[in-house]
């Protein structure tokens, strides 16, 4: 990548649209100079004279900007939220935080991930939470302290009155309740 592309990738330069594409390696996107997503790093950019070439290396067409006129069906971009979410639950996510970086707004990730797979991004994200929460309690003596950070909920009430609303029992009664039956 040259000065020149740079400069007209964090400007979003109209001009250079269609002379070539950018694709971000940590995301797994491309696209055109022109769209308004978040500037990438520098270090993590890798520039392609043709959509085509860029999907051809896995990158998948950001969602906002269309590079090449390409669409990214809905149920890819849904795994591409998903896969992110998997990865990151233990951080701290919001709507913003996703729509961000997979490149759409937080209204329209939210209704297509809800559309595709029947429950919104954060609840998505709580039932992943909750059963590795689970998890800790049964096979590891972490305190709720310890496992909240490890869940990326780090905020101990919070992750109590979760915990109580999907499983209807509290973290410890639930720790409790599974030594009991595996003994
Ligand atoms: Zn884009």
């Amino acid at each position: 990548m040259n000065n020149e592309q740079w400069e007209a990738i964090i400007q979003n330069d109209k001009n250079y649209d269609d002379l070539f594409f950018y694709a971000v390696k940590s995301t797994g996107i491309f696209c055109r100079p022109s769209c308004k997503s978040r500037p990438p790093k520098k270090e993590n950019v890798q520039i392609y004279a043709a959509a085509k070439e860029a999907m051809q290396e896995g990158f998948r067409p950001c969602k906002r900007c269309k590079p090449g006129g390409l669409r990214l069906p809905d149920e890819e971009w849904v795994t591409q939220i998903k896969e992110y979410i998997d990865d990151h639950y233990n951080e701290s996510i919001t709507l913003h935080t996703l729509a961000d970086l997979c490149h759409g707004s937080p209204y329209h990730l939210q209704r297509t991930f809800k559309k595709v797979l029947g429950i919104s991004p954060v609840e998505y994200m709580q039932k992943i939470r909750i059963s590795k929460a689970k998890e800790y309690l049964i096979t590891t003596n972490k305190s709720l302290v310890e496992i909240g950070a490890a869940i990326g909920m780090s905020n101990i009430p919070y992750f109590i009155t979760l915990f109580k609303k999907v499983t209807g029992i509290t973290p410890i009664q639930y720790r409790k309740k599974e030594n009991i039956s595996n003994e």
